[in-house]
């Protein structure tokens, strides 16, 4: 887990050594690579500093890219693929690196990442990936627009549930945050559940950003929200953010 404050340069350096090929065993069976991007084309929301792994240099991220993607053994027929930032932001050789993957050792589906701006552009690469089943996750937070984007910066500028999550079959939430409340921690879930597939739900963490996590709303969701949650199929709770195994 990253710890509360780190410079600039100690969380650039943290990105050189974590891990970046992990499988979760729990519920939905997949393997899940953290691969690196040009950069996140967002890069605002306040509680973020994970967007510092990227690289300019298309040659050096898919020589890393692909020995990560080298380790996949295709064991579930799944794959979680993230790069701190949205698909879109991989190069066009890792894109096609991670179809030939996939291919070869029988990966039928794939899960992607991308930031609302890119709603677009999810029908294109879908037809682009045509053959997988592609599950598109976005990183939503909270349902909570004056939160969500008065304070957080998400950069989704769209309330109804019905609109957001058009294109995307899943979607990530991130409680513990200052100004959440078990009510609006139970909305979220609620309408989660109804509108995408799956949920992921992130505590929040102390990181570099002057975001810290709310002690006393964490305590609120893991006394009345997380045993009701912990076994449900479709929700995946992240209690340390690097509790899927990739990530430091
Ligand atoms: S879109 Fe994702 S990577 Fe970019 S700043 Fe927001 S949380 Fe960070």
């Amino acid at each position: 887990m990253r710890p509360a404050f780190l410079t600039f340069a100690e969380v650039k350096n943290a990105f050189i050594f974590m891990d970046r090929y992990s499988e979760i065993t729990d519920k939905q069976k997949r393997e899940i690579v953290l691969l690196r991007g040009k950069g996140c084309a967002y890069k605002k929301c306040l509680f973020c500093d994970y967007h510092h792994d990227c690289l300019d240099d298309e040659n050096e991220n898919f020589k890393l890219n692909k020995s990560v993607l080298d380790k996949i053994t295709g064991k579930f027929g799944e794959v979680e693929i993230i790069n701190s930032g949205s698909v879109f932001e991989l190069d066009a050789k890792t894109l096609d690196y991670i179809k030939k993957v996939c291919r070869d050792k029988g990966v039928h589906t794939i899960h992607f990442e991308a930031h609302y701006l890119y709603d677009n552009r999810i029908p294109a690469l879908r037809e682009d990936f045509k053959g997988f089943t592609l599950k598109m996750k976005l990183g939503l937070e909270t349902f909570d627009f004056e939160l969500r984007e008065g304070v957080y910066k998400k950069g989704i500028p769209v309330r109804e549930p019905e609109i957001i999550s058009k294109n995307f079959d899943e979607a990530n939430f991130l409680f513990g945050l200052e100004g959440q409340s078990l009510e609006s921690m139970r909305r979220d879930i609620e309408l989660g559940l109804g509108y995408f597939e799956r949920i992921c739900i992130n505590i929040m963490c102390g990181n570099s950003t002057p975001v810290k996590p709310d002690k006393s709303v964490i305590a609120e969701f893991m006394q009345e929200l997380y045993p009701k949650y912990k076994d449900d199929l479709r929700v995946d709770i992240l209690v340390n953010n690097t509790d899927f195994g990739v990530g430091e």
